[in-house]
């Protein structure tokens, strides 16, 4: 299961000088450069002034000004928006998003929103899945309110997001930031730029195909806890047939399974999933790890897991799984559940009525061992929606190895 909780490990230039600033227009400047933009709400006049004044403005990637998405919002931030989807950062990993603050006040963010919701067209209509543009407004305005502000000014296909009531580092707006895969911050644009430029899409289109090293170099070869070198194991992905096969029951006492289970546990951090069921890696056997990442941190390595209660109620979470990576979907199941596994000691273990991420994962990775994938879940629309969009997202990622020079290659931009 793919759903990462932790925040990840961003690499953080600015933690000395980060300052939490109160949002106000006193101490907020708007991203104009010299000429005073105009207030008025004909797009034209603002643009003209605007475009004129704000070449100056960019100053992206001095390796100073580089934040972290959780350095301006914080390590806990839940993008919420108008249709009630909620998820975290760490959800969006595997795509390279387009995120944009702005405040309502501001004279000059209608323009830089108006090219990004052209953007989003475009995307759109090139079936570019695996870019997100997400525009957050910083201040205390209510959904509606930020929805008004779009309808106002034409924007039709940005969604609105719950406003960001803090934003740290961030001394003005419009400020757009992009995102590569792994959530390093490959561009910062203060100001005007035009981002539904043919330029602008090839940009993200590079960093669209390039492969997430799935595992760092550093860790290749790293001593697991038996002393045993840990291997990289290969994740099958959708449509081998292994993953539809139903997994056999490990013997009590079967000496392999315990490292089995550590190096799967080792693979699922590397892949930064949640939980991995060993058909995954193609054994097909009866064997599950999971690490929620909760407090307190609990790992899970079970043996021949056994669902014997649920509950009635049920409980939506958006689910992802490395098998299908770089998609994901609300999947609806018992909200609770009652487990009984033998541990890699072979000692019989129960997790009495787990809910929440938990309660998801189990049956996430228990549907694993009898051959199922969270998309079984799906209504047959909703199902080949997204696997259209899965495949096409593998065309779209070239296979590119060597990712020496990338952190260069997207700062030129
Ligand atoms: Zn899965």
């Amino acid at each position: 299961m793919f759903f990462s909780i932790k925040a990840h490990n961003y690499t953080k230039f600015l933690l000395m000088s980060v300052v939490t600033m109160a949002v106000s227009s006193d101490f907020f400047d708007c991203y104009a450069g010299t000429g005073a933009p105009s207030s008025s709400n004909s797009d034209k006049e603002i643009a003209s002034d605007f475009l004129d004044s704000v070449s100056q403005n960019q100053q992206a990637n001095k390796k100073e000004d580089v934040l972290s998405f959780s350095d301006i919002v914080g390590d806990n931030f839940i993008f919420s928006n108008e249709k009630g989807f909620k998820f975290s950062f760490s959800n969006l990993k595997g795509h390279v998003l387009v995120i944009a603050f702005s405040t309502t006040w501001c004279p000059n963010c209608p323009v830089v929103l108006k090219s990004l919701d052209v953007l989003k067209k475009k995307l759109l209509q090139q079936e570019i899945y695996n870019v997100g543009v997400i525009t957050l407004n910083i201040g205390d305005e209510d959904i509606k309110a930020v929805k008004d502000h779009y309808a106002e000014y034409g924007i039709e296909n940005l969604s609105a997001y719950e406003s960001v009531a803090h934003a740290n580092g961030i001394e003005g707006v419009p400020v757009c930031f992009v995102f590569d895969k792994e959530g390093k911050q490959a561009a910062k644009y203060l100001g005007w730029h035009d981002f539904a430029s043919d330029d602008f899409i090839a940009f993200l289109k590079k960093l669209a195909a390039k492969k997430v090293n799935d595992y760092s170099s550093k860790k290749k070869g790293s001593t697991i806890g038996s002393g045993k070198v840990w291997k990289k194991m290969e994740v099958l992905k959708y449509g081998n047939p292994i993953l539809k096969k139903k997994c056999a029951p490990v013997e009590v006492g079967d000496k392999e399974a315990p490292e089995l289970l550590e190096q799967m546990l080792q693979q699922m951090y590397e892949s930064d999933g949640v939980g991995l069921a060993a058909p995954q890696v193609g054994i097909s056997k009866r064997m599950v790890v999971i690490d929620v990442r909760q407090e307190p941190a609990k790992v899970y390595k079970m043996i021949n897991p056994k669902i014997v209660w649920k509950s009635e109620e049920t409980a939506e979470l958006i689910e992802g799984c490395l098998s299908v990576p770089g998609v994901y979907e609300t999947v609806k199941r018992p909200a609770s559940v009652s487990v009984e596994y033998l541990d890699e000691t072979f000692k019989p273990c129960f997790i009495e009525k787990a809910t929440g991420i938990l309660a998801a994962c189990l049956q996430h990775e228990i549907d694993h061992l009898d051959g199922k994938l969270y998309v079984d879940h799906l209504s047959r629309i909703k199902r080949a929606r997204l696997i259209s969009k899965y495949k096409k997202l593998q065309e779209q990622q070239e296979p590119i190895s060597d990712n020496s020079g990338e952190g260069q290659q997207a700062q030129q931009q």
